[in-house]
């Protein structure tokens, strides 16, 4: 497994390296945006980690760009600021995951190892499934050709959704994704978005690609 850590703090950059190549993988490091992007095009990586803030290029438009290519190495999104704006800017970017600075290199690994047994990116530049469709670039979703008028919210759940169809995702990761890590998710607010975002994409439509799995969470998936 090939490891790609776009990080320009040296010391992070030299740890990670160290404490992944230990666990087997092999890794390259780029030291700012405009590196890492090449890298992550021109060589076939099973993950790449990458900071937010990085010179030359940041890490959002590198994400955008490696997406534009065509590439769909999943990505794991180093960032220092926990706020719910760059995780919603993040899922509809295409990142596969987030880790907030600072963290133990136990997390880092563990979700390393989660996305990669989920396998390859399932996002392409459009997001498809039977007639639902999400343009994350140009932010805009369709169902049977209508334009879905979604909040940023309902949008971001919908890309999670999509980006990984026919899985059952709990309330809790559904929380964490698209809210904060730290909300507690006894409450119903994933309950709640979820029947808004039904509401709109599946109410007016004959088939429906949203639904509960007692007990468990939500899948969107074509029954
Ligand atoms: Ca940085």
């Amino acid at each position: 497994m090939r490891i790609l850590i776009v990080e320009d703090e040296k010391k992070t950059a030299a740890y990670l390296q160290k404490g992944l190549s230990e666990q087997g993988f092999v890794v390259d490091v780029g030291s700012e945006g405009e590196e890492g992007l090449l890298l992550a095009t021109t060589i076939e990586y099973d993950l790449v980690v990458l900071d937010v803030m990085l010179p030359l290029r940041d890490g959002w438009s590198v994400l955008k760009e490696l997406r534009r290519s065509g590439k769909l190495t999943p990505v794991l999104f180093l960032t220092a600021r926990d706020s719910v704006d760059d995780r919603v800017k993040g899922l509809e970017l295409g990142a596969d995951d987030y880790l907030v600075k600072p963290f133990a290199f136990a997390e880092l690994l563990a979700r390393i190892r989660s996305i990669l047994r989920r396998g390859p990116t399932r996002q392409a530049e459009q997001w498809v499934l039977a007639d639902l469709e999400l343009d994350p670039l140009r932010h805009k979703a369709f169902r049977n050709g209508q334009r879905l008028d979604l909040s940023p919210k309902e949008f971001a759940l919908l890309s999670l959704f999509l980006q990984r169809s026919t899985e059952v995702l709990s309330r809790t990761l559904i929380a964490e994704q698209v809210w904060d890590v730290h909300f507690d998710s006894d409450t119903n607010i994933v309950d709640v978005a979820v029947r808004r975002l039904r509401q709109k994409i599946d109410d007016p439509f004959s088939q429906k690609l949203l639904h509960t799995v007692r007990g468990v969470g939500y899948v969107l998936e074509q029954r």
